[in-house]
């Protein structure tokens, strides 16, 4: 079974102004006053925030991450930031793939994948999203479905690069329900299965797999005790300090 370190990682979306860093202040003091997490912790803040959110939370052991890159360097596109500019701003991770925008942007699996690739050459470990649609598991479904996203999500690059995933059932995601601890760990172990294929026993053991979809504070330690499951992706309990600190803590 793979042993690979846990991460949480808090995804605020399009929420945050100047004061919401209050609360990055806060999780920085529960970090660095309470007993030292086991996880790797990182925010990803909208990118107004990114390059606050990386000074401010270095001394605290806080990433910063991006929410989504463009796959080019560079170039004419009003409104996108590039993978590179993100690792300016202080950024390590980037999420990409996220359900938001592969339907809000039509983002491919193609597309995700490009992205993927711009985040590694710039440096950054990209958090690629996969998950199924509620029609998709009510046609059982969704184990096919996150098998396909996987195969053409992820670069080839991430055979010498490290990358994570994150497995995000739409239909959990800022709803309040979640899967079964059953369906959790199924989807886990079939997402490990696919990657050892594709990348070998001991780089696929390695790529964490994180659950994302109303991961919580009441469910956190129940959820984040499944095999397989790495860490998590936090939408909404991870804009409040105190929240997203107990769902670390619960690793
Ligand atoms: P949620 O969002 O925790 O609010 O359900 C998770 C996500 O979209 O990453």
């Amino acid at each position: 079974m793979s042993t690979v370190s846990p991460l949480i990682a808090g995804n605020w979306k399009m929420n945050g102004l100047t004061h919401s860093l209050d609360e990055l202040s806060e999780l920085a003091r529960l970090l660095t006053t309470g007993e030292s997490p086991r996880a790797l912790v990182v925010v990803c803040p909208p990118a107004t925030l990114l390059a606050a959110v990386a000074a401010q939370g270095a001394s605290s052991g806080i990433i910063a991450g991006g929410q989504d890159c463009h796959q080019e360097p560079h170039g004419a596109h009003t409104g996108d930031i590039s993978a590179s500019m993100l690792a300016d701003a202080g950024a390590q991770y980037v999420i990409v793939g996220h359900s938001e925008r592969r339907t809000n942007h039509g983002e491919t699996d193609a597309v995700v994948c490009a992205k993927a690739e711009a985040a590694i050459g710039s440096g950054l470990k990209p958090i690629i999203c996969v998950g199924e649609t509620e029609a998709q598991r009510d046609a059982a479904e969704a184990e096919s479905v996150v098998s396909a996203q996987l195969a053409a999500s992820i670069p080839d690059a991430a055979e010498h690069h490290e990358v994570v995933v994150a497995y995000e059932p739409v239909w959990a995601i800022g709803t309040g329900r979640t899967p079964t601890r059953d369906e959790i760990g199924e989807m886990h172990n079939a997402i490990r299965a696919r990657l050892v294929d594709r990348f070998g026993l001991s780089k696929g053991e390695g790529i964490r797999i994180l659950y994302g979809g109303s991961l919580k504070p009441q469910n956190a330690r129940e959820i984040l005790g499944i095999a397989n499951v790495n860490g998590g992706l936090v939408g909404g309990a991870s804009l409040l300090a105190k929240d997203f600190y107990t769902i670390i803590s619960a690793v």
